[in-house]
């Protein structure tokens, strides 16, 4: 069944990608971005309607809007790097997972919002990376806790792809950029920190099996387990791609970052019985943890293969 779709955060990696699945399988799509930190141009994509605002404005466009099946809620301040009290991190999130809420309400249309897995490593900080979290927590409470909202809530693992930016400190975009300019890549710390990348396209295909799908359950973890990491290895990787690079060990991350305020969480909590109820529902990430660097480096995914 088609369905008339809003993805906020359109313009950013998640969004778009979602645009181009979606759209394939014959959904309508509307897309809305306030353009303050876009991977992609809107008008690359295959929308039927764009809105150039803030995900708090939607409101007075109701009537463009309606009807409404399914609001995805993508926009969001993402990368630690631009983590910084003016950006106001936990408010943005909470008043605009407010806004998503009240058009659901307004449009009866079901609800995903994009939580973080950056939830299950939180220990009671009270930063700026901790506005990140509990932001995201509250978020969580907000659509999980809507008395009329029929909501789902996603908690992704390091989402990436080759239109990741690299000015929101993520390590595989940096690292990409280091590599292709010929520049030492940054290691921060000790490197021996992991994380798990999960790629773009397999994210989206998750999502688009849960709109189509809608099980009962209401929050998942979304995650590819097989593509652990320290990043000391991935820098390793990236450095043996075709592109010969110094690597920096011990590079200090507030510094390379220009964020005073950047602080880095060693541990990532893996949710495995999350990844199995994933796997349950029909889905399995395909893309390898090779596949990523190499699209990071060539541009490509597999051979030809590019959006
Ligand atoms: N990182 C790094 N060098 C960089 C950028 C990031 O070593 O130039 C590290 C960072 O300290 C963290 C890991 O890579 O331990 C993943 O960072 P990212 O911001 O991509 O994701 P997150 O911290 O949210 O998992």
């Amino acid at each position: 069944m088609s369905l008339r779709i809003l993805i906020t955060g359109i313009a950013g990696m998640i969004g778009s990608e979602l645009a181009f699945q979606l759209a394939t399988q014959g959904h309508e799509l509307i897309g809305n971005d306030d353009l303050s930190h876009n991977c992609r141009d809107p008008r690359e994509l295959p929308l039927a309607q764009m809105l150039t605002c803030e995900v708090g404005q939607l409101g007075y466009f109701l009537h463009a809007i309606q009807p409404l099946d399914l609001i995805i809620h993508c926009a969001s301040p993402v990368g630690h790097a631009r983590l910084t009290p003016e950006a106001q991190i936990a408010w943005q999130i909470v008043s605009d997972t407010q806004s998503v809420l009240e058009l659901a309400e307004r449009t009866g249309a079901r609800l995903i919002t994009f939580s973080s897995s950056e939830v299950l490593t939180y220990r009671g900080e009270t930063d700026i990376r901790a506005q990140y979290a509990l932001g995201k927590l509250t978020g969580e409470a907000m659509v999980l806790g809507h008395p009329s909202v029929q909501g789902r809530v996603l908690r992704p693992y390091n989402v990436t792809g080759r239109h990741q930016r690299s000015d929101g400190g993520f390590v595989m975009a940096r690292f990409r950029e280091q590599a292709l300019a010929g520049e030492p890549l940054t290691v921060f710390g000790s490197g021996e920190q992991v994380r798990h990348f999960l790629h773009v396209s397999d994210f989206a295909r998750f999502v688009c099996l849960l709109a189509e799908k809608w099980p009962a359950e209401k929050r998942w973890s979304v995650l590819n387990p097989w593509n652990g990491t320290s990043i000391i290895r991935l820098a390793h990787a990236f450095a043996a791609g075709g592109h010969p690079s110094a690597i920096r060990y011990q590079a200090d991350g507030a510094a390379e970052l220009a964020n005073e305020n950047w602080r880095d969480t060693p541990e990532r909590v893996l949710d495995i019985a999350g990844y199995d109820a994933c796997v349950a529902l029909g889905w399995q990430p395909r893309v390898t943890l090779e596949e990523i660097v190499r699209e990071h480096l060539t541009g490509e995914l597999a051979k030809g293969e590019a959006r």
